[in-house]
């Protein structure tokens, strides 16, 4: 059977490039690692020291390091990565009743921490070769619905001002910045790049190269599990302003005035901080980084050249000079019939699933959940074709 054939030619080319072998199932999407690191020493220190909580030296070191990485100014760690883009919005000024423009295809996280506010997601398409959003659909979506009115952006089809948009790396691969930015000066609307899959992603701008997160008005980065690195959970926010740096500390730490012994807070604040002992993972986890990028885009080349004789998928490459750090590697299937595209999705997940080898389909489109299903939403035509389309491959540095 057709379907049956295209499973078996995908599933070997994966066990091909992982040499899956029985004893090493399940083989998961992206799975933390630890051996190898001294993740083990510096988490004992905090329990040696009894420095576990939201302060601590971990947690400076941390921050430091995460701004050596990445070029960064100023980093503020924070509890998880919807933590940090919910701290982005609220510093950049988005207020209940506001909207905000983000790509359809995203985890859950970007249009809840929107959501969080009280603010409402509004979808612009992305774009087919990077996957984030796109920068054509964008200037298309603002000449049709925008209206300028002293100085702001509203949405005249719903009176509602546009605070912010988001554009998302998705899965490592830096989105089209400086188009977007481009399009976004005219309408003096503040940018947070939503970076949580793409630390070690750098776009090439010019002779420059510049980190993910850090071409817009704020960048956050996410330490979850299954990311890159991992601290167990954790979030950053790379901030290039000294003022949003202080102010975004503050609003995270119970907006505490600084005191020897007085408790004293001048605002409604929020409990977001890193823990110490999560830092402490994440130094370890920092000092493997580098290596953990050289196996990715190993793994990634690898799977180009195995799925390069299937010519019924395309692996997805960033085929720009930007640099990904090729968090999770995607397949595209390419058959026209869009009927055609989900049984062999279908199939081919039944049958991976039944193996242990868990690929996974890309996120449902967030304009079709059911809290999202009423938001304003500009043309969504890519994202309707390349929902069923995309399948995101084994990607963990250590299984090549
Ligand atoms: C993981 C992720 C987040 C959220 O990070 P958490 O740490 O899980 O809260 C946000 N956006 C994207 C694109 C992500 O992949």
């Amino acid at each position: 059977m057709n379907e049956t054939n295209f499973t078996n030619k995908v599933l070997n080319a994966i066990q091909y490039v992982v040499d899956i072998k029985e004893v090493k199932r399940p083989v998961h999407l992206h799975e933390p690692y630890f051996n190898d690191t001294n993740s083990w020493k510096y988490v004992k220190d905090c329990l040696d020291t009894g420095w576990v909580s939201s302060a601590g030296s971990w947690v400076n070191l941390f921050e430091k390091k995460l701004c050596e990485l990445t070029g960064s100014p100023f980093t503020v760690s924070v509890s998880n990565g919807t933590v940090a883009l919910r701290l982005a919005l609220y510093v950049l000024g988005v207020n209940s009743g506001d909207e905000v423009i983000i790509p359809p295809l995203s985890f859950v996280a970007t249009a809840n921490a929107v959501a969080h506010l009280g603010a409402t997601p509004h979808f612009v398409d992305i774009d087919k070769d990077n996957l984030g959003l796109c920068a054509k659909s964008l200037k298309h979506r603002l000449d049709k619905i925008g209206l300028k009115k002293n100085g702001l952006t509203f949405n005249k089809q719903t009176g509602k001002r546009i605070a912010a948009v988001i554009p998302v790396h998705v899965f490592g691969m830096p989105a089209n910045m400086p188009e977007i930015v481009e399009v976004l000066k005219e309408w003096n609307i503040p940018i947070i790049e939503d970076a949580a899959e793409a630390l070690g992603s750098f776009l090439n701008y010019g002779d420059k190269k510049i980190h993910c997160g850090l071409m817009g008005d704020l960048g956050t980065l996410s330490f979850n599990g299954n990311k890159i690195i991992t601290t167990g959970g954790g979030g950053a926010l790379l901030i290039k302003k000294k003022s949003l740096a202080e102010k975004i500390k503050h609003i995270s730490t119970t907006a505490k005035i600084p005191h020897l012994w007085n408790y004293d807070h001048d605002e409604i604040g929020w409990n977001d901080r890193l823990p110490n002992l999560n830092a402490a993972l994440g130094c370890a986890q920092l000092e493997d980084l580098q290596s953990r990028l050289e196996k990715k885009s190993l793994l990634s080349k690898s799977y180009f050249e195995v799925f390069k004789e299937i010519k019924e998928v395309e692996f997805i490459r960033d085929n720009t000079k930007n640099i990904s750090n090729h968090w999770l590697s995607t397949i595209r299937l390419l058959d026209n019939d869009i009927d055609q595209v989900k049984e062999k999705r279908n199939s081919l997940l039944n049958s991976a699933f039944s193996k242990k080898i868990y690929l996974r389909p890309a996120w449902r489109p967030l304009h079709l959940l059911p809290m999202y299903r009423n938001s304003p939403k500009g043309d969504l035509s890519v994202i309707k074709d390349q929902e069923f389309r995309l399948i995101n491959l084994p990607s963990s540095p250590q299984i090549i």
